[in-house]
């Protein structure tokens, strides 16, 4: 078995479950018209529902609804026509209905798989659930030494909890099992996954035991906000949790944060069990039943997912598996790749492009850090590029500087090789007579290579590259070299 993690007592294997909070993208909150925008100012957003205000009625958001049954379907998940809110009651300042509208009994999705990327496999990975339920506000308390503030806009807003089964065995699959999650989200548009400003929260679910027996008890490292932090976290935990138990002691189940600062988790409380939250059927909601034709018309606006997508990539372009899914990732490349393929005379040039855009455009992006919106050229220009590399006009190599000047100045390809005189030699005449010169000048060595000394060939190469500053047809003037070297042979 792999992934195991050899201690003192002999190996343990890891296993995690996450349970990811994703936002449904919505104009308006789950039960109230408020707008669920990010970023406005305190308090700007709140209706007298979301503030707990005595007698006020929720009414369910038809949009939130069709988002959740969008990510079902996109994970492969079961709609169920019948699905019920309960209360989930507890209190915290930030809570001011003293409750949480979520569903418990009965969710809205159940079931379903997300398969993820690893470096040598794909592994599916299980959902148990996803259900519906409001956020709550927001509390800050470093504004002012001994005052809390607490801000609602949050209090109410969709989301839609995605829940795992207990599948993945290290840090690298809990940050595949994310990022992919992410991406499939943002291909649904059905949350914008921005970790940063919260709509992406991953709870992480962590536990120690030896293969052949039960499941250890688990600590929940709650609201980790970017994939590598979730990384830290659960290597932290992992060693946190051999500790404990490798000198006799037991794991408890809590709810533990992650601290970034100093990459340890603390413990924030004990974790409660289900029956603490007295669970039961909101009344003042009935349950939401959902028809065949409405599920349907869902599906119908389905759009092309990752995998999908990779898999085409893969079939259309010739792309290597790597290739494919770097460029699927984000929806965003994608797009601006097959634009740029579009832009192209075809023949074959997928490849191409593709390799184009990974290594000089992402790495140019990186180096001045430019997305994929404010690039300083035209998409069309990066396939005409591409068009003139595999028409020989130019080397791969004066591509290069081509494409610096592109992103410098951002003219046409075209137009620079005129300007900076880049064209290809191809014309086998001038070739032919630089080839004699580069023989007639370096006698020694010509002497070596046709004594069998072969590595002395791309030392005349060179040179012929060299008087042609670089720009003769590699092809042609190989081939001409060969020739004229075994011709007095
Ligand atoms: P809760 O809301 O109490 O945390 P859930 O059932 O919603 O409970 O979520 C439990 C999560 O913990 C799931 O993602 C599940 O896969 C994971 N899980 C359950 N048991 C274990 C375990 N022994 N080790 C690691 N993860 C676990
Ligand atoms: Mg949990």
């Amino acid at each position: 078995m792999k992934n195991l993690i050899q201690g003192q007592t002999g190996q343990w294997e890891v296993v995690i479950g996450l349970e990811v909070h994703a936002q449904a993208v919505s104009n308006a909150k789950l039960f109230s018209g408020a707008s669920a925008v990010f970023g406005a100012d305190p308090n700007t957003q709140v209706t007298f529902l979301d503030a707990g205000m005595p007698g006020m009625l929720p009414v369910l958001n038809k949009a939130c609804v069709d988002q959740a049954i969008k990510t079902g379907l996109g994970m492969n998940s079961t709609i169920n026509k019948v699905s019920v809110f309960d209360r989930k009651n507890y209190f915290y300042p930030d809570l001011p209905l003293g409750y949480q509208i979520s569903q418990f009994y009965y969710p809205i999705v159940t079931g379903g798989y997300i398969d993820i990327d690893l470096e040598n496999e794909v592994k599916r990975i299980n959902i148990t659930r996803l259900h519906l339920e409001q956020d709550a506000g927001k509390s800050t308390h470093d504004l002012h030494p001994s005052l809390s503030y607490i801000d609602f806009n949050r209090a109410g807003v969709a989301l839609m909890e995605i829940v795992s089964e207990p599948e993945m065995r290290s840090s690298q699959e809990a940050m595949a099992y994310v990022k992919k999650l992410r991406s499939i989200l943002r291909y649904l548009g059905t949350c914008d996954g921005n970790m940063e400003e919260g709509s992406l929260r991953v709870d992480a679910n962590i536990s120690l035991h030896q293969p052949g027996t039960p499941f250890g008890t688990r600590a929940e490292i709650k609201n980790v906000n970017s994939v590598r932090f979730l990384g830290q976290a659960i290597e932290y935990e992992i060693v946190r949790q051999l500790d404990i138990i490798e000198s006799g002691g037991t794991v408890i189940q809590e709810t533990r944060l992650f601290d970034p600062a100093k990459g340890v988790t603390r413990s924030m409380r004990s974790k409660e069990d289900a029956m603490d939250y007295r669970y039961f059927p909101d009344p003042d909601l009935r349950p939401l039943v959902l028809d065949e034709a409405r599920i349907e018309a869902i599906r119908v606006t389905m759009p092309e997912l990752p995998d999908a997508k990779r898999d085409r990539f893969i079939q259309e372009f010739s792309l290597t598996k790597y290739d494919a899914n770097v460029l699927v990732a984000e929806k965003e490349t994608a797009d601006f790749y097959e634009e740029i393929v579009g832009f192209s005379k075809g023949h074959g040039s997928g490849k191409l492009i593709a390799n184009w855009l990974i290594v000089e455009v992402f790495g140019a992006m990186n180096r001045d850090s430019k997305s994929i919106d404010d690039l300083p050229f035209e998409p069309q220009h990066l396939a005409n590029l591409v068009d003139l590399i595999i028409d020989n006009t130019i080397s791969g190599k004066i591509a290069k500087d081509v494409f610096s000047k592109m992103w410098e100045t951002g003219k046409a390809p075209a137009q620079l090789i005129d300007e900076l005189g880049l064209k290809q030699v191809s014309d086998t005449g001038v070739i032919e007579k630089t080839v004699d010169d580069v023989i007639a000048a370096n006698a020694s060595q010509v002497e070596q290579y046709r004594a069998g000394k072969e590595q002395v060939f791309g030392f005349l190469v060179g040179q012929v590259m060299k008087a042609l500053q670089g720009k003769a047809n590699p092809g042609v003037a190989n081939e001409m070299l060969k020739k004229k070297l075994k011709a007095t042979n």
